[in-house]
């Protein structure tokens, strides 16, 4: 067995029954990293710190062998974000396709709809309500 066999198999010893990465400490990661950034650009110490907490509270987190209480605070998050990872998914696919489709929403129901780019003069109609407008895609 060679050394990096030898590496693997301790750290997957190490880490048996431990709960691992999951959403949750995935953001906080990211929150303490933006969070650090911000506070070398801002010269704000409070914002390291809080970042340095973060990152100690995700590698907590992932080697906790309290699984069914970090599965549950991660449950929380991601139905506490719901909303707004939907909205930021649905954003994220709107740039994607900018040059595919035009975006609007319906003026009575404010229900988002899209028709491909370049078809000139159409009149759309909401899928949801029925409603019908005229726009230049
Ligand atoms: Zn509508």
């Amino acid at each position: 067995m060679g050394f990096f066999d030898r590496m693997r198999a301790s750290l997957a010893r190490f880490m048996s029954g431990r709960y691992g990465a999951d959403q949750l400490s995935q953001a906080m990661v990211i929150a303490a990293i933006v969070l650090t950034v911000l506070g070398i650009l801002t010269g704000i110490g409070l914002l390291g710190l809080v970042s340095n907490v973060l990152l100690l509270l995700a590698v907590f987190r992932m080697l906790s062998k309290d699984r069914y209480r970090r599965a549950h605070e991660n449950q929380v998050y991601l139905e506490k974000t719901f909303g707004l990872r939907k909205d930021m998914t649905e954003r994220m696919n709107r740039f994607k396709n900018r040059k595919k489709f035009c975006y609007f929403s319906c003026p009575k129901c404010r229900t988002k709809l899209r028709v491909p780019r370049g078809v000139g003069n159409v009149t759309i109609t909401c899928k949801s309500c029925g409603n019908k407008f005229d726009k230049k895609a």
